[in-house]
């Protein structure tokens, strides 16, 4: 029997099972920890599927730090962010969020994703306590209890056909459409915005310099987000009505429609740009909110749990301060013996993550609400709104929460 198994080893459960691996942490040795998998692309190291990179919040680097697995991603290459700047289309209203205001290194990192898989999934195959069962798919769950005991028994179907696990706790990480989620029956509550986040990646002539930048624009926002080798990752939010043509455009004319984008003076500093990938993987995206993270024996994280507009890159750090509030707790009960699956353990877990989680879904919503709506009193307001930021303590104060200071990674 599993003392914790784990659905889904993307980023945020992968994180998990590093945290509970002994690889770093002796204390772990005795918890029996399985994580299921149903990307087989993964067990041969095949990471770079769609090109996506992700801001990670300083906060969420302290926290990989902690665990260990920081420096396996740094190797693999991580660019710190010096500086974001947000604008308005080409306005001159720009906020300047810059690393020295924050007395930090960097205001966070952009990581290439298949760099943060491959960074974990090393690392976990390092630990000695950990089961990894890929490519595996969950089937079923079901909450056994009889006189004696109770567990949760899972039925998965792997290359060696249908099986039954059985474990003190059930952890669905298994992203937006948690199979663990609805097998569970747990209720969410969701909006589906009428956008599409269109992921490509292109390639500069001169240095970005390290520089993020946030671009509101009449259909969405649109990020520039730096990587390694002044190649930058574009995230661009179109309406659904320009979605389909956008995304039928040739190479060259969808270039230049990007270029119109990154505006005139942007275009200017970086030089030539060229397109690195051919492809553009597009998403639909949504928030989504389960009304409870916690039953008996079982536990959500990450996507599963929740889902946020990527307008504010928050929705992989809110995963991984989950990941890292459920790690806490359960060495925590693990030390004092209690049980793992148990609903006042998982209390504990569910009351340090809902408020956070809930903020930063209701304020990006708003933002981006705001900051993609042509009426004249959302426009005064936004402009109001950059104005406010140029004040110190209030930039402060935002920096310091998209930084994610707010949770210490103990
Ligand atoms: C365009 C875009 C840009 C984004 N940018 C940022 C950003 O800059 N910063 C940020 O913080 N967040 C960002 N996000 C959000 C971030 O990508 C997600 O929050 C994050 O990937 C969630 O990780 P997860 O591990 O919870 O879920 P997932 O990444 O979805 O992983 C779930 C895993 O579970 C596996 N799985 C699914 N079902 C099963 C099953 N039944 N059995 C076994 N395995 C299963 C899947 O194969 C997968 O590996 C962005 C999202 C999008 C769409």
């Amino acid at each position: 029997m599993f003392d914790v198994l784990i659905v889904g080893a993307g980023m945020v459960g992968a994180s998990l099972a590093c945290a509970l691996g002994d690889k770093n942490c002796a204390g772990n040795r005795h918890l029996k920890v399985g994580i299921i998998e149903s990307n087989g692309n993964f067990l041969r190291g095949e990471f770079a599927a769609d090109g996506r990179a992700s801001a990670i919040a300083y906060g969420s680097s302290q926290i990989w730090q902690n665990i260990g697995v920081w420096g396996g991603m740094q190797s693999r290459g991580v660019t710190p962010m010096h500086m974001i700047q947000v604008s308005e289309g080409n306005l001159p209203y720009q906020v300047q969020l810059r690393r020295e205001d924050m007395g930090q290194e960097a205001l966070g990192y952009i990581v290439e994703n298949s760099v943060t898989l491959a960074s974990l999934w090393e690392f976990a195959r390092e630990c000695s306590n950990l089961e990894l069962i890929c490519p595996a798919q969950v089937l079923d769950i079901e909450y056994v209890k009889n006189a004696d005991c109770d567990l949760m028994r899972v039925k998965i179907s792997s290359e060696i056909g249908d099986q039954y696990l059985e474990t003190k706790l059930l952890v669905g990480a298994d992203g937006g459409r948690s199979q663990v989620r609805q097998l569970a029956k747990i209720k969410i509550t969701e909006r589906q915005y009428e956008q599409t986040c269109i992921v490509t990646t292109i390639k500069s002539e001169r240095s970005h310099q390290n520089f993020a930048y946030e671009r509101f624009q009449e259909s969405g926002p649109f990020a520039i987000l730096p990587l390694s080798s002044d190649r930058a990752c574009i995230v661009w939010t179109a309406t659904k009505e320009e979605t389909p043509a956008l995304l039928a455009l040739d190479e060259a004319t969808f270039l230049q429609e990007l270029i119109k984008r990154c505006g005139a003076p942007l275009i200017e500093k970086l030089g030539k740009v060229t397109l690195e990938s051919r492809d553009r993987a597009n998403y639909v995206p949504r928030w989504m909110h389960s009304k409870t993270y916690i039953q008996p024996r079982l536990v959500l994280i990450g996507d599963a749990a929740h889902t946020t507009h990527p307008i504010a890159g928050q929705g992989m750090n809110l995963g991984i301060r989950d990941m890292n509030a459920l790690a806490n707790v359960l060495r925590l009960a693990h030390q004092a013996q209690e049980d793992l699956g148990a609903i006042a353990v998982l209390n504990r877990y569910q009351a340090k993550r809902k408020w956070d989680n809930l903020g930063v879904i209701w304020l990006t919503d708003i933002s981006n609400r705001i900051f993609s709506n042509h009426n004249l009193f959302f426009k005064i307001l936004r402009r109001l709104g950059l104005l406010l930021l140029q004040i110190s303590l209030l930039k402060r104060v935002l920096m310091y929460f998209m930084m994610g200071l707010h949770q210490s990674p103990k």
